[in-house]
Protein backbone atom coordinates (compact mmCIF):
# COMPACT_ATOMS: atom_id res chain seq x y z
CA UNK A 1 0.00 0.00 0.00
CA UNK A 2 1.35 3.21 -1.25
CA UNK A 3 0.78 6.41 0.79
CA UNK A 4 -0.34 9.05 -1.63
CA UNK A 5 0.39 13.00 -1.80
CA UNK A 6 -2.29 15.68 -2.54
CA UNK A 7 -1.76 19.40 -2.87
CA UNK A 8 -2.33 21.56 -0.63
CA UNK A 9 -4.38 23.64 -2.87
CA UNK A 10 -6.92 20.88 -3.77
CA UNK A 11 -6.77 21.05 -7.68
CA UNK A 12 -4.01 18.00 -8.17
CA UNK A 13 -4.62 14.19 -8.73
CA UNK A 14 -2.92 12.43 -5.97
CA UNK A 15 0.23 11.15 -6.87
CA UNK A 16 2.76 8.73 -5.13
CA UNK A 17 6.28 9.43 -3.42
CA UNK A 18 7.72 9.29 -6.85
CA UNK A 19 6.12 11.60 -8.77
CA UNK A 20 5.79 14.17 -5.98
CA UNK A 21 9.36 14.20 -5.74
CA UNK A 22 10.00 14.85 -9.48
CA UNK A 23 7.28 17.26 -9.95
CA UNK A 24 8.38 19.30 -7.04
CA UNK A 25 5.64 21.76 -6.72
CA UNK A 26 1.93 20.79 -7.88
CA UNK A 27 0.59 21.49 -10.95
CA UNK A 28 -2.75 23.72 -9.20
CA UNK A 29 0.47 26.01 -7.51
CA UNK A 30 0.37 24.17 -4.01
CA UNK A 31 2.45 21.62 -2.06
CA UNK A 32 2.71 18.22 -1.68
CA UNK A 33 1.57 16.68 1.58
CA UNK A 34 0.66 12.69 2.42
CA UNK A 35 -3.03 12.63 2.16
CA UNK A 36 -2.91 10.62 5.29
CA UNK A 37 0.03 11.25 7.65
CA UNK A 38 1.79 7.97 8.36
CA UNK A 39 2.50 6.96 12.09
CA UNK A 40 4.95 4.26 12.59
CA UNK A 41 6.56 3.30 15.61
CA UNK A 42 8.41 6.40 16.40
CA UNK A 43 8.46 6.01 20.75
CA UNK A 44 11.92 6.68 22.48
CA UNK A 45 11.59 2.92 23.57
CA UNK A 46 11.42 1.68 19.82
CA UNK A 47 13.92 4.44 18.28
CA UNK A 48 16.41 5.57 20.76
CA UNK A 49 19.88 3.77 20.23
CA UNK A 50 19.04 3.23 16.49
CA UNK A 51 21.55 3.91 13.67
CA UNK A 52 21.04 6.49 11.78
CA UNK A 53 21.18 4.79 8.90
CA UNK A 54 18.02 2.32 10.26
CA UNK A 55 15.95 5.16 11.45
CA UNK A 56 16.19 7.02 8.19
CA UNK A 57 15.52 3.96 6.51
CA UNK A 58 12.16 3.30 8.86
CA UNK A 59 10.97 6.85 8.20
CA UNK A 60 11.47 6.90 5.05
CA UNK A 61 9.74 3.60 3.89
CA UNK A 62 6.46 5.46 6.15
CA UNK A 63 6.34 7.99 3.71
CA UNK A 64 7.14 5.79 0.56
CA UNK A 65 5.21 2.55 0.79
CA UNK A 66 5.67 0.80 -2.44
CA UNK A 67 6.75 3.48 -5.17
CA UNK A 68 10.12 2.67 -4.84
CA UNK A 69 12.07 -0.28 -4.07
CA UNK A 70 13.29 -1.06 -0.20
CA UNK A 71 16.61 -1.23 -1.57
CA UNK A 72 16.31 2.30 -2.80
CA UNK A 73 15.41 3.87 0.59
CA UNK A 74 18.45 1.55 2.18
CA UNK A 75 20.79 3.01 -0.18
CA UNK A 76 19.75 6.57 0.08
CA UNK A 77 19.44 6.01 3.80
CA UNK A 78 22.94 4.59 4.01
CA UNK A 79 24.59 7.58 1.66
CA UNK A 80 23.30 10.00 4.30
CA UNK A 81 25.12 8.30 6.95
CA UNK A 82 28.01 7.48 5.02
CA UNK A 83 28.89 10.86 3.84
CA UNK A 84 28.65 12.59 7.22
CA UNK A 85 32.46 12.84 8.94
CA UNK A 86 30.18 12.10 12.67
CA UNK A 87 29.83 8.42 13.60
CA UNK A 88 26.31 10.01 15.17
CA UNK A 89 25.55 11.69 11.95
CA UNK A 90 23.68 14.16 13.73
CA UNK A 91 25.19 14.46 17.50
CA UNK A 92 23.39 16.14 20.33
CA UNK A 93 25.93 17.98 22.42
CA UNK A 94 24.76 19.45 25.96
CA UNK A 95 25.70 23.41 26.61
CA UNK A 96 24.17 23.84 30.32
CA UNK A 97 21.59 21.92 32.52
CA UNK A 98 19.24 21.04 30.26
CA UNK A 99 20.51 22.92 26.99
CA UNK A 100 21.42 20.79 24.22
CA UNK A 101 22.11 21.67 20.43
CA UNK A 102 21.61 19.66 17.76
CA UNK A 103 24.35 19.71 15.35
CA UNK A 104 23.36 19.69 12.03
CA UNK A 105 26.72 20.54 9.60
CA UNK A 106 29.15 17.46 9.41
CA UNK A 107 28.35 16.87 6.00
CA UNK A 108 29.63 17.02 2.56
CA UNK A 109 29.45 20.69 2.61
CA UNK A 110 29.19 21.44 6.85
CA UNK A 111 25.45 22.91 6.65
CA UNK A 112 22.16 21.19 7.35
CA UNK A 113 20.85 21.54 3.60
CA UNK A 114 23.20 18.33 2.76
CA UNK A 115 20.68 15.55 4.65
CA UNK A 116 17.83 16.85 3.16
CA UNK A 117 19.47 17.16 -0.57
CA UNK A 118 21.37 13.79 -0.14
CA UNK A 119 17.75 12.32 0.34
CA UNK A 120 16.31 14.49 -2.40
CA UNK A 121 19.06 13.42 -4.90
CA UNK A 122 19.35 9.58 -3.68
CA UNK A 123 15.06 9.28 -4.46
CA UNK A 124 14.94 11.27 -7.23
CA UNK A 125 17.32 8.96 -9.47
CA UNK A 126 15.46 5.89 -7.84
CA UNK A 127 12.66 7.11 -9.04
CA UNK A 128 13.52 8.39 -12.44
CA UNK A 129 15.29 4.79 -12.90
CA UNK A 130 11.63 2.90 -12.82
CA UNK A 131 10.81 4.83 -16.00
CA UNK A 132 14.16 5.27 -17.41
CA UNK A 133 13.00 8.90 -17.76
CA UNK A 134 15.77 11.77 -17.37
CA UNK A 135 16.08 14.84 -15.75
CA UNK A 136 17.46 18.12 -15.79
CA UNK A 137 17.18 19.73 -12.86
CA UNK A 138 18.17 23.64 -12.46
CA UNK A 139 19.08 25.94 -9.50
CA UNK A 140 19.86 29.38 -9.24
CA UNK A 141 22.03 30.02 -5.79
CA UNK A 142 23.82 32.33 -3.99
CA UNK A 143 26.16 29.94 -2.23
CA UNK A 144 24.95 27.56 0.27
CA UNK A 145 22.35 25.45 -1.66
CA UNK A 146 24.24 24.99 -4.83
CA UNK A 147 27.59 23.04 -2.73
CA UNK A 148 24.79 21.24 -1.25
CA UNK A 149 23.21 20.37 -4.60
CA UNK A 150 26.24 19.86 -6.66
CA UNK A 151 27.82 17.39 -3.72
CA UNK A 152 25.01 15.64 -3.72
CA UNK A 153 23.84 15.35 -7.42
CA UNK A 154 27.67 14.72 -8.95
CA UNK A 155 27.46 11.12 -10.06
CA UNK A 156 23.46 10.68 -10.80
CA UNK A 157 22.56 8.45 -13.43
CA UNK A 158 19.45 9.92 -14.44
CA UNK A 159 20.17 13.91 -13.84
CA UNK A 160 21.73 16.39 -14.82
CA UNK A 161 21.86 19.72 -12.56
CA UNK A 162 22.47 22.73 -13.86
CA UNK A 163 23.86 25.56 -11.02
CA UNK A 164 23.58 29.56 -12.14
CA UNK A 165 25.79 31.16 -9.11
CA UNK A 166 26.73 35.44 -9.76
CA UNK A 167 30.42 35.51 -11.07
CA UNK A 168 32.98 36.77 -8.51
CA UNK A 169 29.72 37.17 -5.79
CA UNK A 170 30.09 33.86 -3.95
CA UNK A 171 32.79 33.59 -1.13
CA UNK A 172 35.91 31.41 -2.72
CA UNK A 173 35.08 28.42 -0.37
CA UNK A 174 31.81 28.08 -2.33
CA UNK A 175 32.42 28.44 -5.26
CA UNK A 176 35.20 25.99 -5.23
CA UNK A 177 32.28 23.30 -3.25
CA UNK A 178 30.92 23.41 -6.40
CA UNK A 179 33.31 23.94 -9.28
CA UNK A 180 36.00 21.24 -7.40
CA UNK A 181 33.59 18.46 -7.89
CA UNK A 182 34.18 16.34 -11.34
CA UNK A 183 31.16 14.87 -12.36
CA UNK A 184 30.05 14.97 -16.06
CA UNK A 185 26.34 15.62 -15.04
CA UNK A 186 27.10 18.96 -13.42
CA UNK A 187 27.34 22.33 -15.22
CA UNK A 188 28.00 25.21 -12.98
CA UNK A 189 27.11 28.50 -15.24
CA UNK A 190 29.18 31.58 -13.56
CA UNK A 191 26.79 34.42 -14.78
CA UNK A 192 27.81 38.12 -15.23
CA UNK A 193 25.30 39.64 -12.87
CA UNK A 194 24.18 39.35 -9.48
CA UNK A 195 21.74 36.68 -7.88
CA UNK A 196 18.67 38.16 -8.75
CA UNK A 197 19.89 37.92 -13.12
CA UNK A 198 20.22 33.94 -11.79
CA UNK A 199 17.06 33.51 -10.37
CA UNK A 200 15.36 35.15 -13.43
CA UNK A 201 17.61 33.19 -15.74
CA UNK A 202 16.20 29.89 -13.91
CA UNK A 203 12.65 31.01 -13.89
CA UNK A 204 12.75 31.56 -17.80
CA UNK A 205 14.77 28.51 -18.57
CA UNK A 206 12.26 26.74 -16.44
CA UNK A 207 9.34 27.97 -18.62
CA UNK A 208 11.51 27.83 -21.83
CA UNK A 209 9.56 25.38 -24.59
CA UNK A 210 12.73 24.77 -25.79
CA UNK A 211 14.15 23.09 -22.42
CA UNK A 212 10.73 21.58 -22.08
CA UNK A 213 10.73 19.45 -24.63
CA UNK A 214 13.71 17.50 -24.46
CA UNK A 215 12.65 15.71 -20.91
CA UNK A 216 11.61 16.88 -17.69
CA UNK A 217 12.55 19.77 -16.63
CA UNK A 218 12.19 21.11 -12.45
CA UNK A 219 14.22 22.83 -9.84
CA UNK A 220 15.66 21.79 -6.40
CA UNK A 221 13.93 24.04 -4.09
CA UNK A 222 13.17 23.65 -0.52
CA UNK A 223 9.38 22.88 -1.70
CA UNK A 224 10.60 19.30 -2.75
CA UNK A 225 8.61 16.48 -0.36
CA UNK A 226 11.70 14.71 -0.55
CA UNK A 227 14.06 17.49 1.08
CA UNK A 228 11.14 17.35 3.60
CA UNK A 229 11.63 13.62 4.37
CA UNK A 230 15.43 14.28 4.62
CA UNK A 231 14.60 16.31 7.50
CA UNK A 232 12.25 14.30 9.32
CA UNK A 233 14.71 11.39 10.63
CA UNK A 234 16.98 13.48 12.71
CA UNK A 235 14.26 15.22 14.61
CA UNK A 236 13.37 11.64 15.46
CA UNK A 237 16.30 10.74 16.66
CA UNK A 238 16.79 13.44 18.89
CA UNK A 239 13.70 13.18 20.85
CA UNK A 240 14.56 9.88 20.77
CA UNK A 241 18.11 10.60 22.49
CA UNK A 242 16.43 12.79 25.37
CA UNK A 243 14.46 9.84 26.32
CA UNK A 244 10.65 10.34 26.27
CA UNK A 245 10.95 13.85 28.09
CA UNK A 246 8.66 15.74 25.33
CA UNK A 247 11.71 18.15 24.45
CA UNK A 248 10.88 21.42 23.23
CA UNK A 249 12.96 22.63 19.94
CA UNK A 250 14.05 26.05 18.74
CA UNK A 251 14.81 26.28 15.22
CA UNK A 252 16.51 28.83 13.33
CA UNK A 253 14.28 29.49 10.36
CA UNK A 254 14.51 30.65 6.85
CA UNK A 255 11.81 28.88 4.44
CA UNK A 256 9.97 26.99 6.99
CA UNK A 257 11.19 23.31 5.84
CA UNK A 258 13.36 22.27 8.51
CA UNK A 259 10.51 23.45 11.46
CA UNK A 260 8.06 21.82 9.22
CA UNK A 261 9.84 18.41 9.23
CA UNK A 262 9.58 18.71 13.28
CA UNK A 263 5.99 19.27 13.02
CA UNK A 264 5.51 16.62 11.14
CA UNK A 265 7.84 14.16 12.70
CA UNK A 266 5.58 14.81 16.11
CA UNK A 267 2.51 14.27 13.74
CA UNK A 268 3.99 10.82 12.99
CA UNK A 269 4.45 10.05 16.68
CA UNK A 270 8.23 11.51 17.74
CA UNK A 271 8.02 12.59 21.33
CA UNK A 272 8.67 16.22 19.87
CA UNK A 273 7.44 19.04 22.38
CA UNK A 274 6.89 22.71 21.44
CA UNK A 275 8.56 24.35 18.26
CA UNK A 276 9.78 27.72 18.40
CA UNK A 277 11.20 29.05 15.04
CA UNK A 278 13.79 31.69 15.23
CA UNK A 279 13.90 34.05 13.12
CA UNK A 280 16.55 37.23 11.93
CA UNK A 281 15.03 40.75 11.35
CA UNK A 282 12.98 39.36 8.34
CA UNK A 283 10.61 38.18 10.24
CA UNK A 284 7.37 38.06 8.23
CA UNK A 285 7.15 34.32 9.77
CA UNK A 286 7.56 35.99 13.19
CA UNK A 287 4.80 38.86 12.33
CA UNK A 288 2.28 36.18 10.67
CA UNK A 289 1.92 33.86 13.95
CA UNK A 290 2.07 36.85 16.26
CA UNK A 291 0.02 39.41 14.51
CA UNK A 292 -2.21 37.82 12.31
CA UNK A 293 -1.21 39.81 8.86
CA UNK A 294 1.31 37.86 6.59
CA UNK A 295 3.15 40.43 4.59
CA UNK A 296 6.14 40.41 2.45
CA UNK A 297 8.79 43.02 2.69
CA UNK A 298 11.99 43.54 0.65
CA UNK A 299 14.41 41.15 2.87
CA UNK A 300 17.28 43.04 4.45
CA UNK A 301 20.75 41.32 4.75
CA UNK A 302 21.94 39.75 8.09
CA UNK A 303 24.47 37.83 9.31
CA UNK A 304 22.53 34.95 9.00
CA UNK A 305 22.38 34.96 5.78
CA UNK A 306 20.41 31.81 4.61
CA UNK A 307 17.75 32.92 6.84
CA UNK A 308 16.95 36.45 4.92
CA UNK A 309 14.04 35.27 3.61
CA UNK A 310 10.64 37.48 3.51
CA UNK A 311 8.02 34.71 2.45
CA UNK A 312 8.53 31.32 3.77
CA UNK A 313 7.54 28.58 1.19
CA UNK A 314 6.53 26.04 3.58
CA UNK A 315 4.87 28.31 5.82
CA UNK A 316 1.86 27.29 3.40
CA UNK A 317 2.12 23.65 4.37
CA UNK A 318 1.74 24.31 8.04
CA UNK A 319 -1.38 26.71 7.06
CA UNK A 320 -2.65 23.49 5.22
CA UNK A 321 -2.72 21.59 8.64
CA UNK A 322 -3.53 23.78 11.20
CA UNK A 323 -6.70 25.05 8.93
CA UNK A 324 -7.87 21.52 9.33
CA UNK A 325 -6.56 20.70 5.56
CA UNK A 326 -9.02 23.43 4.09
CA UNK A 327 -7.55 23.15 0.55
CA UNK A 328 -9.90 25.87 -0.58
CA UNK A 329 -9.04 28.64 2.25
CA UNK A 330 -4.88 27.84 2.00
CA UNK A 331 -5.57 28.54 -1.66
CA UNK A 332 -7.48 31.70 -1.43
CA UNK A 333 -4.89 32.55 1.01
CA UNK A 334 -2.20 32.36 -0.92
CA UNK A 335 -3.45 33.53 -3.78
CA UNK A 336 -4.43 36.50 -2.34
CA UNK A 337 -0.98 36.82 -0.90
CA UNK A 338 0.96 36.30 -3.71
CA UNK A 339 -1.34 38.58 -6.04
CA UNK A 340 -1.07 41.61 -3.52
CA UNK A 341 1.75 40.43 -1.14
CA UNK A 342 -0.15 40.81 2.22
CA UNK A 343 -3.13 39.04 3.57
CA UNK A 344 -4.72 39.05 7.32
CA UNK A 345 -5.00 35.54 8.29
CA UNK A 346 -8.22 35.74 10.76
CA UNK A 347 -8.22 35.08 14.55
CA UNK A 348 -9.29 31.88 14.44
CA UNK A 349 -6.87 30.50 12.17
CA UNK A 350 -3.79 32.30 13.77
CA UNK A 351 -4.87 30.99 17.06
CA UNK A 352 -4.68 27.58 15.87
CA UNK A 353 -1.40 28.13 13.52
CA UNK A 354 0.19 29.04 17.04
CA UNK A 355 -1.03 25.97 18.77
CA UNK A 356 1.38 24.26 16.23
CA UNK A 357 4.13 26.55 15.91
CA UNK A 358 5.37 29.62 17.70
CA UNK A 359 7.91 32.19 16.40
CA UNK A 360 10.51 35.09 17.27
CA UNK A 361 12.84 37.15 15.91
CA UNK A 362 16.69 38.09 16.91
CA UNK A 363 18.43 40.75 15.92
CA UNK A 364 21.43 41.40 14.38
CA UNK A 365 23.16 42.75 17.91
CA UNK A 366 21.47 39.85 19.81
CA UNK A 367 22.95 37.25 17.22
CA UNK A 368 26.17 38.26 18.15
CA UNK A 369 26.05 38.63 21.84
CA UNK A 370 25.23 35.03 21.58
CA UNK A 371 28.28 34.21 19.29
CA UNK A 372 30.44 35.65 21.86
CA UNK A 373 28.41 34.54 25.16
CA UNK A 374 28.44 30.75 23.89
CA UNK A 375 32.48 30.89 23.39
CA UNK A 376 32.97 32.67 26.89
CA UNK A 377 30.34 30.37 28.79
CA UNK A 378 30.82 26.92 26.75
CA UNK A 379 34.03 27.58 24.57
CA UNK A 380 32.29 26.68 21.76
CA UNK A 381 32.29 28.77 18.33
CA UNK A 382 28.51 28.76 16.52
CA UNK A 383 27.06 30.26 13.09
CA UNK A 384 25.38 33.16 12.80
CA UNK A 385 22.18 31.12 12.32
CA UNK A 386 22.70 28.65 15.43
CA UNK A 387 23.04 31.58 17.49
CA UNK A 388 19.84 32.93 16.65
CA UNK A 389 17.96 29.71 17.57
CA UNK A 390 20.40 29.84 20.89
CA UNK A 391 19.26 33.30 21.61
CA UNK A 392 15.74 32.46 21.24
CA UNK A 393 16.55 29.08 23.66
CA UNK A 394 17.82 31.29 26.32
CA UNK A 395 14.65 33.33 26.91
CA UNK A 396 12.61 29.93 27.72
CA UNK A 397 12.65 28.31 31.22
CA UNK A 398 15.26 25.36 30.94
CA UNK A 399 13.63 24.61 34.45
CA UNK A 400 10.81 23.26 32.78
CA UNK A 401 12.50 20.46 30.95
CA UNK A 402 14.95 20.02 28.07
CA UNK A 403 15.37 22.54 25.12
CA UNK A 404 17.05 21.39 21.55
CA UNK A 405 18.70 24.36 19.51
CA UNK A 406 19.02 23.15 15.64
CA UNK A 407 22.47 24.35 15.07
CA UNK A 408 22.77 24.37 10.89
CA UNK A 409 25.85 25.33 9.75
CA UNK A 410 29.86 24.99 11.04
CA UNK A 411 31.30 28.35 11.63
CA UNK A 412 34.03 28.07 9.34
CA UNK A 413 31.38 29.14 6.46
CA UNK A 414 31.05 32.62 8.05
CA UNK A 415 34.38 33.68 8.99
CA UNK A 416 34.10 36.93 8.66
CA UNK A 417 31.39 37.29 11.25
CA UNK A 418 33.16 35.12 13.70
CA UNK A 419 36.27 37.27 13.22
CA UNK A 420 34.41 40.28 13.76
CA UNK A 421 32.62 38.89 16.66
CA UNK A 422 35.51 36.86 18.75
CA UNK A 423 38.31 38.26 16.77
CA UNK A 424 39.92 35.12 15.25
CA UNK A 425 39.07 32.57 12.38
CA UNK A 426 36.96 29.47 12.74
CA UNK A 427 38.85 26.00 12.53
CA UNK A 428 38.54 24.61 9.23
CA UNK A 429 35.92 21.35 9.48
CA UNK A 430 37.36 18.07 7.42
CA UNK A 431 34.52 19.02 4.69
CA UNK A 432 35.85 22.53 3.78
CA UNK A 433 39.13 21.61 3.77
CA UNK A 434 41.57 20.45 0.92
CA UNK A 435 39.82 22.55 -1.76
CA UNK A 436 42.46 24.83 -2.44
CA UNK A 437 44.38 24.21 -5.82
CA UNK A 438 41.58 21.22 -6.98
CA UNK A 439 40.92 22.18 -10.45
CA UNK A 440 37.64 24.02 -11.27
CA UNK A 441 35.34 23.81 -13.83
CA UNK A 442 32.95 26.20 -14.40
CA UNK A 443 31.84 28.38 -17.58
CA UNK A 444 31.25 32.06 -17.14
CA UNK A 445 28.07 33.40 -19.29
CA UNK A 446 26.51 36.62 -19.92
CA UNK A 447 23.10 37.14 -18.23
CA UNK A 448 21.39 36.35 -21.36
CA UNK A 449 18.78 33.69 -21.39
CA UNK A 450 20.47 32.54 -25.49
CA UNK A 451 23.87 32.53 -23.98
CA UNK A 452 22.35 30.09 -20.86
CA UNK A 453 20.44 28.07 -23.58
CA UNK A 454 23.75 27.27 -25.78
CA UNK A 455 25.28 26.56 -22.98
CA UNK A 456 23.04 24.08 -21.77
CA UNK A 457 21.74 22.86 -25.05
C1 LIG B 1 18.58 27.06 4.82
C2 LIG B 1 19.18 27.32 6.16
C3 LIG B 1 18.38 27.63 7.29
C4 LIG B 1 16.88 27.78 7.22
O1 LIG B 1 16.22 26.57 6.99
P1 LIG B 1 14.72 26.55 6.42
O2 LIG B 1 14.39 25.13 6.25
O3 LIG B 1 14.76 27.31 5.12
O4 LIG B 1 13.88 27.24 7.43
C5 LIG B 1 19.01 27.82 8.52
N1 LIG B 1 20.36 27.74 8.62
C6 LIG B 1 21.15 27.45 7.58
C7 LIG B 1 22.62 27.39 7.77
C8 LIG B 1 20.60 27.23 6.30
O5 LIG B 1 21.40 26.95 5.27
Amino acid sequence: MGVRYISTRGGAEPVDFAEATLAGIAPDGGLYVPDVWPTPDLAPARTAGLAYADLAQKVLTAFVGDALPDAALAAAARRVQDGFHHAAVTPLVQLAPNLWVLELFHGPTAAFKDLAMQMAASLSDAALSRTGEKLTLLTATSGDTGAAAVRAFAGADNIRLVVLHPLDRVSPVQRRQMTTVDAPNVLNLAVRGDFDDCQRLVKALLADPRLRNRGRLSSVNSINWARLAGQVPYWVAAASALGGSRPRFVVPTGNFGDAFAGWAARRMGADVGPILAAVNRNDALARALNEGVYERRSATPTASVSMDVQAPSNFERLVFEASGRDADRTRDLFATFEREGRVELGADLRARLTAEVSATSIDEAETRAEIRRTFDECGRVICPHTAVALAAARRMDTGAGPVVALSTAHPAKFPDVIRETLGFDPEQPPALRGLEGLPERLTVVDADLEAVIAEIA
